[in-house]
């Protein structure tokens, strides 16, 4: 097997070929590896990286296609269609419309990030601590970068809190972080670049990132806790105050 398939979550004993290479080509779209509207390479590359037959690879990229992540035009195979899938935790885009239904998104975000934090301080190994530092420092960085580095800020910062969830050791943190933040990727575009067009974001969340980094790698689980629920609570703050402004997002 190639580097493909190591790099994804841990699979249930008797997870067949196709279910692995499945898993991974959902990872790859669901983290951003693979954007929206991004070609896939070819049947026989994937076959040859995955070091399996073509129809292992068609199953895979069927399943997905069933659950609205893939889509096929004629002759130029298949695409990212959506990043986010359409079963298991998904969060209807119609949802994002409503401010409440938003606020409930961040509520739940609170509670997984605010556990997954402490269970970091408790269990991460001195590797995904450095990978959280690492995390908070390319934000810092790419806070620095300014205008037209919009999505690189946005993904920056889930890059970090993608770091923390990784670091509980529990794979569900990880997975369940992506389902959610599909779904808020593009409200906190639009937050960000509302953010910028009045003279940039507020420099607290760089020292929030930097404070929780700091816990975690104390292993002090009761102050990452604490860390991440402010960090969290400013940051659903700062991003409904920046969409205000923006229509539609009203009841
Ligand atoms: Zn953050």
């Amino acid at each position: 097997m190639t580097g493909n398939l190591q790099a994804t979550a841990p699979l249930v004993d008797g997870a067949t070929l196709s279910d692995q290479v499945t898993e991974v080509l959902r990872h790859n779209v669901v983290n951003g590896i693979w954007g929206v509207g991004d070609v896939l390479p070819s049947e026989t590359t994937l076959a040859s990286d995955f070091d399996v037959s073509r129809t292992v690879i068609r199953e895979a990229v069927s399943r997905l296609k069933a659950e609205g992540m893939l889509s096929s035009r004629q002759g130029r195979g298949a695409f990212v269609a959506s990043d986010r899938p359409r079963q298991g935790f998904a969060i209807p885009e119609r949802d994002m419309e409503s401010q409440r239904k938003l606020e409930q998104i961040l509520e739940l975000r609170m509670g997984l990030e605010i556990e997954a934090a402490a269970i970091a301080a408790a269990r991460a190994t001195p590797e995904a601590c450095q990978e959280i530092q690492r995390a908070a420092a390319a934000y810092d960085q790419s806070n620095k970068i300014g205008g037209p580095a919009v999505a690189s800020g946005v993904s920056a910062d889930l890059a970090f809190h993608r770091a923390v969830c990784e670091a509980t050791g529990n794979s569900y943190y990880l997975s369940l972080f992506n389902y959610l933040v599909a779904s808020l990727r593009e409200t906190m575009l639009a937050g960000r670049l509302q953010a910028l067009k009045r003279g940039g974001e507020s420099r607290d969340a760089i020292q929030e990132h930097y404070d929780i980094a700091a816990s975690i790698a104390q292993g002090d689980a009761e102050r990452a806790r604490q860390r991440m629920r402010d960090h969290l609570q400013m940051s659903s703050g700062r991003l409904l105050a920046q969409l205000k402004t923006e229509d539609g997002l009203g009841e």
